[in-house]
């Protein structure tokens, strides 16, 4: 092999690597509900040549004109695009987060992220740029003592996510072992993209999967409804026999109703009826359900519960490449894709009509762009999937949407986190507190002498009646107040 065409290969090799480590380390498979490529390196080049070139001194008149627009669509009355190209140069010049290659990220059916970039970093400055700028930093515990490597473990309800930024990539995965799954070839589409380096943003979501979930959810639901029935019902039995000093003579709840033992008649969300097995302890049990201690297992099939209108439903791609755009849609009987496919296609002769109505401001130049991509929609179907694409766009343009959009569904999403944050640690607080007397209601009855005035979690612990203290996630202090309630410095009663 002559010299240049080994160095050629080797070059390939190379530009290959990352992606392929990438494409293995994330797994993707039928426990995948959805997953995002982006191609963050080029998008960042892109739009890094856009911000060094609008810095030139000859461009201030551009610079004049992105001002007025970003103002007036903003209706902001100070902004200077200027503040944010010293920034976007200073990023680059002390290179704290440089892209070196694409971004994968993806959610498992237990909705867990995982995320991997790579990137030139200097993780202790980016660890302390992103702290500065957020108004409320998460607690978070990171280890900054080492430069190279900055590990920061962020608390969530149901597993811990680990986000480690290293000299030459992030990860973001939780602590737990990955669900194992099958793997029957869904995301191999998808994972052969990753190679081609004209593709800037590719998502996918698998439909079917989600679907599944909701459906295996909503059966766990109506389980715990009957559940909750049988409880009700077990403790109207216990109060009449407290009361009455001999049990119920025989099963029945109008009689419980009657005497005010129960305030409503329980009914089983799937119409199983209720009694008392009389081998078992006088347990009450659901037809269905079966009982508290021995409930029945629910060998219905999930599915029967998908939505029928969601049905066909499978998978949904949007795929971005430097000069393309394409929208998929899986759909699984071939009937209702063509009617989707006819309403796509009405659809598009009601756009191209408007934008060949509504362009009548722009210059000429901008129009014929306009209308040469809107002309180049195509919707069409192949195998199972609608495919709605454009064409002749350039990788500028692209690459702004891109941001553009990212920026758009950053800005709604942020704000939204942190309200979720917040509710979850209220709630946590209150599952506490209602522990806590629940425990301190034993305590007292347990030493009727020497009844708790003030909460003291360490006679709780002691005394066995708890693990371990709770703590309050926002650091508030437990404590009684005059009516013996439990409650928090932070969050009250
Ligand atoms: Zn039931
Ligand atoms: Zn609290």
């Amino acid at each position: 092999m002559r010299n240049r065409n080994k160095l050629g290969l080797i070059a390939i090799i190379f530009c290959c690597m990352p992606v392929i480590a990438l494409a293995q380390q994330i797994s993707l498979n039928d426990n995948t509900l959805g997953a995002v490529f982006f191609n963050i390196q080029r998008v960042y080049d892109v739009c890094m040549d856009m911000a060094l070139e609008l810095a030139k001194p000859e461009n201030n008149v551009a610079r004049d004109e992105i001002n007025e627009q970003i103002k007036s669509v903003l209706r902001v009355s100070d902004f200077d695009v200027e503040d944010y190209l010293v920034m976007i140069k200073k990023l680059k010049k002390d290179k704290i987060f440089i892209p070196s290659g694409p971004m994968l990220f993806s959610i498992d059916a237990k909705y867990r992220p995982i995320l991997q970039l790579k990137a030139n970093t200097r993780p202790l400055l980016l660890y302390q740029t992103i702290m500065s700028a957020l108004d409320d930093p998460p607690e978070l515990k990171a280890d900054v003592a080492n430069e190279k490597l900055v590990e920061i473990t962020l608390p969530t309800p149901q597993f811990k996510l680990k986000l480690s930024i290293e000299p030459e990539s992030i990860f973001l995965v939780s602590d737990e072992k990955n669900l194992s799954a099958q793997d029957t070839g869904k995301w191999g589409d998808f994972k052969n993209n990753f190679a081609d380096k004209n593709n800037l943003l590719d998502v996918q979501i698998d439909f079917d999967r989600v679907k599944q979930l909701l459906a295996e959810k909503n059966l766990a639901a109506r389980h715990s409804v009957c559940l909750g029935n049988l409880r009700t019902l077990k403790n109207a039995l216990e109060m009449y026999r407290l009361d009455n000093g001999s049990d119920l003579e025989r099963f029945d709840i109008k009689i419980l109703l009657e005497k005010h033992y129960l305030a409503a008649e329980p009914a089983c969300p799937k119409g199983g009826n209720y009694s008392l097995s009389h081998s078992n302890k006088g347990e009450v049990y659901c037809t269905i359900h079966g009982s508290i201690e021995n409930p029945k297992a629910q060998v219905e099939d999930a599915n029967a519960h998908i939505n029928p209108q969601l049905k066909p439903f499978k998978a949904f791609r949007l795929q971005l490449s430097t000069n393309s755009i394409e929208f998929k849609m899986q759909l699984s009987d071939k009937q209702t894709l063509e009617q989707w496919l006819a309403i796509a296609r009405q659809q598009l002769l009601t756009v191209r009509h408007m934008a060949e109505n509504q362009l009548g401001h722009l210059p000429e130049v901008q129009k014929k762009r306009i209308l040469a991509i809107v002309n180049s929609i195509e919707c069409q179907s192949k195998n199972e999937w609608l495919v709605v694409s454009a064409a002749g766009i350039d990788e500028k343009t692209m690459a702004m949407g891109i941001v553009g959009g990212l920026g758009g569904l950053a800005n709604q999403a942020i704000p939204r986190f942190i309200q979720t944050r917040k509710n979850e640690r209220m709630k946590a607080c209150y599952s506490n507190r209602r522990m806590l007397s629940d425990v301190l209601e034993m305590y007292n009855l347990d030493n009727p002498e020497k009844k708790m005035n003030q909460l003291d979690l360490n006679a709780l612990v002691d005394g066995g009646y708890i693990k371990e203290a709770p703590v309050c996630n926002e650091g508030g202090i437990y404590s009684l107040n005059e009516e013996d309630q439990v409650e928090c410095s932070k969050h009250g009663l």
